[in-house]
């Protein structure tokens, strides 16, 4: 089992995503697709008037702040547009791909979290009405219904809370939490760089293989939203799958090359 999480970020191609993983799906490898959607959020939250703001942890991870308003249009981005355009390529390419966010059948559970901490000016504030959770808890059950019938499931966030609500939840650590929950022997995070770089963003200095044992001290190398990859690849790692890469989106044959050991492999 092969969990593929491609990031939404710009230069990314999904044409050539989706005929690589065609091809290898009609090679008879199981698969599950888990997509992003944050530039073309960002860029339609822009145009309906509500554009996205950004927070600081006092840990220093950046993220989105989800209020009822953002969360509707994460929505028509991530489940919408970005969710059937790329269920529509792999359709077209004869792949039966069945397109689910987190809420669908509770795929993706965690807790709701309401309130956030934000560094601003060097002070904290604690900002309400957020739309935001971590996933704690993966239903497999639907996944393997799918999987078991032919099926390339195609899952996005947002997650459910407990109580049934949406919760914006990072991409990277929800794939890494199924990856987990499946056993999968690889975990690629496809963005639109080669994958860990030492000095970013020189794309000559990838790092190509962290061990398992040791990925918290490659921590310091991620900078901003790449922290996210590197927390998910270690609660990967951790918990029983094989390896997890990172690889280029932007290239032909993304998933193949990853899986031939292109990008930063952490086993
Ligand atoms: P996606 O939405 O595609 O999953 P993110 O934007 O969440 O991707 O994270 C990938 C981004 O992280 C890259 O586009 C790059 O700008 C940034 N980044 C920060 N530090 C690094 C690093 N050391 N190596 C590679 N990318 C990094």
């Amino acid at each position: 089992m092969i969990i593929v999480k491609v990031g939404g970020s710009l230069g990314i191609d999904y044409d050539a995503l989706c005929r690589d993983i065609a091809a290898l799906y009609k090679a008879g490898e199981k698969l599950i697709l888990v997509h992003g959607g944050s530039a073309e959020t960002n860029r339609v939250a822009e145009a309906l008037g509500h554009p996205p703001r950004f927070i600081t942890s006092p840990s220093g991870y950046t993220s989105r702040f989800t209020d009822r308003e953002t969360i509707e249009i994460f929505e028509m981005v991530y489940c919408g547009k970005m969710n059937k355009g790329i269920v529509e390529r792999l359709q077209r390419l004869g792949v039966n791909a069945v397109g689910l966010s987190g809420l669908d059948g509770r795929v993706f559970e965690g807790k709701h979290k309401d309130s956030v901490r934000s560094v601003e000016n060097g002070k904290v504030k604690l900002l309400r009405g957020d739309h935001t959770g971590t996933v704690e808890k993966v239903n497999t059950h639907l996944i393997e219904l799918l999987l078991d019938n032919g099926y390339l499931p195609v899952l996005t966030p947002p997650a459910s809370s407990y109580e049934g609500v949406a919760i914006n939840v990072d991409g990277d650590r929800a794939a890494a939490a199924l990856a987990t929950a499946l056993k999968a022997h690889t975990l690629m995070m496809l963005s639109n760089v080669p994958g860990l770089l030492r000095e970013y963003p020189n794309e000559d200095s990838l790092i190509p293989f962290i061990p398992a044992t040791d990925v918290e001290s490659y921590m310091g190398f991620a900078q901003d939203r790449m922290k996210k990859k590197v927390l998910g690849a270690a609660e990967a790692v951790a918990g029983g799958v094989g390896r997890v890469i990172f690889g280029d989106a932007r290239i032909e044959n993304p998933v193949s090359a990853a899986l031939s050991g292109k990008g930063t492999v952490v086993a």
